[in-house]
């Protein structure tokens, strides 16, 4: 009996297609700018072991973690390239970032004194990017700590500033006003600071907002894994995230039955129902329950009732018993129904059903190096 017998449900990554969408926003880009891979999360969900050596075989020279702990596994897959991570150093780690050829961005006036204080007891030059905050009161120096760093440069003694960044806000609405007030503080703030250092502000939509976001580098995520960067706009990007899940069984309902916990769905007349082998311990999120689709043989099929921890039931009243059967595959991401579309279903965002998948389907690597 081997793996693929024995998977109850198949979540097949399409590698070629992460990298074609990297090459794909490159070309948006131009040669202007260089386009980075943010990888964080695993590439969120996806597999950092598979995609980023592939990333980096595509030409991506710079990656974006979040954690130390993903810089240093990400270190291991791809051996040459800068890691940006993004949380920067905690206490104690400045060590593990020299020793691994990580380069920390510095969101705080702690965390530059941190690495300032490392460089100077080692007496070495370090690499850092620095985080300007422009609007999203998130991780980041804001106005004042930029201004202390302007007028005190001594502050940055021992550090080779490689990138000053900051991250947008609401750059998947297009013609959200607070777009122009992030570029425009962004370019006043990084003048201010007036550093020898790249600059980059935008991820996965803000390519889309036209050159004058992308800056010396983009870092997009999102969209290199197929998510769709311009919503509301036909998704520029290739889908890269197949999800389907085994029916177990199939059985004849009629009323006054009823579907699940709660008892939510009733059965009004007779139908058959299919019950698949993947709950929300697998990302399929609970809000799902009497609102999400899946897809058999192109037919969409609505689930009914509550979502459990390891099963799903659709009503697939109405189709044919040959496709309908124990064994079969019903589709709950692909091509024909997105992340993005079972996102809406759920009352999320395409990136939190991705980073969610879970880690029982049995997975599927396409393209890529071996
Ligand atoms: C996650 C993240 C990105 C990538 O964003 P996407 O919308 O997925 O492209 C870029 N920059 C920062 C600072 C991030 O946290």
């Amino acid at each position: 009996m081997t793996a693929t017998d024995r998977a109850t449900a198949f979540l097949t990554i399409d590698v070629d297609a992460v990298t074609a969408n990297w090459r794909r926003l490159r070309d948006v880009v131009g040669p202007q700018a260089e386009a980075a891979g943010v990888v964080k999360a695993d590439c969120y969900g996806l597999g950092m072991d598979r995609i980023a050596p592939a990333l980096a075989a595509a030409g991506c020279r710079t990656f974006f973690v979040a954690t130390i702990d993903e810089g240093l596994a990400l270190r291991k897959a791809v051996p040459k390239g800068a890691i940006l991570v993004l949380d920067g150093p905690l206490p104690g780690t400045c060590g593990d970032f020299v020793a691994h050829g990580l380069t920390p961005v510095l969101n705080s006036p702690e965390q530059i004194g941190q690495w300032a204080g490392y460089a100077s007891a080692t007496g070495k030059v370090l690499d850092a990017a620095l985080h300007l905050d422009t609007g999203m009161s998130r991780l980041g120096l804001d106005a004042e700590a930029v201004a202390r760093l302007a007028e005190d440069v001594s502050l940055l003694a021992g550090i080779n500033p490689v990138l000053v960044m900051s991250h947008m806000a609401c750059a998947d609405e297009q013609g959200h006003g607070k777009n122009s007030e992030q570029l425009a503080a962004f370019t006043l703030l990084s003048r201010h600071l007036n550093l020898p250092a790249r600059k980059s502000l935008g991820a996965s939509s803000a390519i889309f907002l036209g050159p004058g976001y992308h800056f010396d580098l983009v870092r997009p995520g999102a969209a290199l894994y197929g998510l769709n960067p311009v919503p509301g706009q036909p998704n520029p990007m290739a889908p890269a995230v197949r999800l389907q899940a085994r029916i177990l069984q199939v059985r004849d309902v009629d009323t006054p039955m009823t579907v699940g916990y709660g008892a939510t769905h009733q059965i009004v007349r007779k139908g058959r129902l299919a019950v698949v082998a993947a709950g929300y311990a697998d990302g399929l999120f609970r809000s799902l329950g009497n609102r999400g689709f899946g897809f058999i043989e192109g037919e969409r099929v609505p689930v009914v009732g509550r979502i459990s921890m390891d099963l799903t039931t659709f009503d697939v009243s109405g189709l044919a018993p040959e496709i309908v059967r124990p064994g079969a595959l019903i589709d709950l991401i692909s091509p024909d129904h997105t992340a993005d579309d079972l996102a809406a279903e759920a009352g999320t965002i395409g990136y939190e059903i991705l980073t969610a998948l879970g880690r029982r389907h049995h997975r599927v690597y396409e393209g890529g190096a071996a």
